[in-house]
């Protein structure tokens, strides 16, 4: 098992693999280029970032059978997908911030599958040689916004709605992990990667028959029974994935001058 780390050097990103409590820095920026420098760093003195760059997020809906037997949904045919902006990513212990477009946020625990070198049509079977490994995600989601607008692009997208990490783990069989989240310290979502519908070998096969997944790309893998919990400003969310580590952010308040006007609402 390797955990693997991004994180700001100063005046450049760098990845490292984590060793106990130190970091060894590698050259290189995605996994078929690493390699190991002589470089050692303090874990606990890094500026961790989101643990990889994506070009993209791609995400499944309703994909836990828990979600499935929830009033008023149906067993999905094929996985339902939708695209998160890179833009939207924060790293563990940064903040989310609930902006003035929006007065209703969820959070989602969900596992995610970090991609590793090009992947396009690509069969199930040999799925597995394209995942660097997994880590951890919150799909965090303007609730108001997603039930007014009917699609979901303006709801999942706001920047800081996809807090991500705390590292990328590699080595591990990822089929039986347990999922957890916590808002203030009480548990609100358990469940277990085993109750996927649309497994990981599959959602990388069927999404690479969409659209080439590149290094670093992500795909979320949905979020089980459990969610829909309001997240206010001042809450912290943790999401506890057993063998990867917890992800923890606290929502916030938007502190930046906003030029829209007020929201105007339906009568
Ligand atoms: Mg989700």
């Amino acid at each position: 098992m390797e955990r693997y780390v991004r994180f700001n050097n100063g005046s450049k990103i760098s990845y490292g693999i984590v060793n106990g409590d130190q970091v060894v820095e590698l050259v290189g920026d995605e996994l078929s280029h690493f390699q190991e420098t002589e470089i050692i760093h303090d874990l606990s003195s890094l500026n961790l970032l989101p643990p990889c760059s994506p070009t993209k997020a791609v995400c499944v809906g309703l994909n836990y059978k828990d979600t499935i037997l929830e009033p008023g949904a149906k067993w999905p045919v094929e996985p339902l997908l939708f695209i998160k902006p890179s833009t939207s990513l924060v790293a563990n212990g940064k903040s989310i911030v609930k902006w003035p477009m929006t007065e209703h946020l969820n959070f989602e625990a969900e596992l995610a599958i970090v991609i590793g070198k090009e992947a396009h049509l690509v069969p199930e079977k040999e799925a597995h040689h394209y995942i660097w490994g997994y880590t951890i995600a919150n799909d965090v989601t303007a609730k108001d916004l997603q039930k007014s607008d009917g699609l979901w692009g303006r709801s999942k997208s706001f920047d800081t709605f996809l807090p991500l990490g705390p590292w990328i783990v590699s080595g591990i069989d990822p089929h039986n992990l347990t999922i957890t989240s916590y808002l203030n310290g009480e548990q609100k979502q358990k469940g277990n990667i085993g109750d996927l519908i649309f497994g990981i070998e599959y959602l990388v096969s069927f999404i690479s028959h969409i659209t080439t997944l590149l290094p670093g790309d992500i795909i979320l893998t949905g979020t089980p029974g459990g969610y829909g919990k309001t997240l206010n400003v001042g809450d912290k969310v943790e999401i506890e994935i057993s063998e990867i580590g917890k992800l923890s952010n606290q929502c916030v308040e938007c502190k930046e001058a906003w030029s829209m006007p007020p929201r105007i609402k339906e009568q």
